[in-house]
């Protein structure tokens, strides 16, 4: 964690306050019907509704709230996968892998040159 610098942690009272949301609506009629319909936000797979986790878009960490539209449902093993993470960062970290860094070859370029006069 210690090269990202977008990472902002939420204050204790907002994570504390939104922890017990979170719990209040999971109790609630409305989360009982989305992990009722069993399908994981995520990979769209089916899952039972006790193999489903609520999962917050926006993390509580990162300043997120526990509301009807912040709150999917998750299996685990996207639950896991996703981490702190947003998807948005998530494909910034796939974008980062694969980009060639362009600078380097122009210096080569350079250097090339050089040689041949
Ligand atoms: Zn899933």
């Amino acid at each position: 964690m210690t090269d990202d610098i977008y990472f902002t942690p939420a204050s204790d009272s907002h994570k504390k306050k939104e922890k017990a949301k979170a719990r209040e609506l999971k109790q609630g009629s409305w989360w009982k019907q989305v992990v009722g319909k069993g399908i994981c936000y995520h990979c769209e797979q089916k899952f039972k509704a006790d193999e489903l986790t609520m999962d917050h878009l926006i993390p509580i960490v990162r300043g997120g709230t526990s509301d009807k539209k912040n709150c999917v449902p998750s299996c685990k093993e996207c639950n896991t996968k996703k981490g702190y993470k947003t998807r948005a960062e998530m494909a910034m970290d796939e974008l980062a892998k694969t980009s060639p860094a362009n600078d380097n070859q122009n210096h080569e370029d350079e250097y090339n040159n050089d040689d041949q006069e």
